[in-house]
């Protein structure tokens, strides 16, 4: 997707601060944290939401839990919050599926 925010950094047309990254996945940090660390999870393929995958990308998406596990481990966070928003009243800014990873301070009730 030409226009996407997300393809643009996983193409390096967009500079940002990579954490990780593999076949399936990139890990960089968000641009406007809301706590110590705010990672975003990105799925390298142009999937806009969960209502997109299909079957082929359950094959793939599978390492997502592998993926949030290496980064906290690396960074030795044992208590972090998963994100994830689907759609415009759910506060999705880029339609390119991923996965918030939220950490070091307390955070409030969800709401
Ligand atoms: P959403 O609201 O779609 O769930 O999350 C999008 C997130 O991407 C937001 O937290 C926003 O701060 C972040 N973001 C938007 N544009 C950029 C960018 O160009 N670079 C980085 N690193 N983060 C971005
Ligand atoms: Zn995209």
């Amino acid at each position: 997707m030409s226009d996407c925010v997300f393809c643009k950094i996983i193409a390096g047309q967009i500079p940002s601060e990579k954490v990780y990254e593999d076949e399936e996945f990139i890990v960089i940090k968000d641009i406007r944290p809301v706590a110590p660390t705010h990672l975003l999870a990105i799925y390298k393929k142009h999937v806009p939401t969960i209502n997109d995958l299909e079957l082929e990308d359950s094959k793939k998406m599978w390492r997502l839990f592998e993926v949030i596990k290496t980064v906290t481990k690396q960074r030795n966070i044992e208590s972090y919050r998963i994100v994830q928003n689907n759609g415009k009243d759910s506060g999705q800014e880029v339609p390119h599926i991923h996965f918030h990873i939220i950490a070091g301070r307390r955070l409030g009730a969800l709401g």
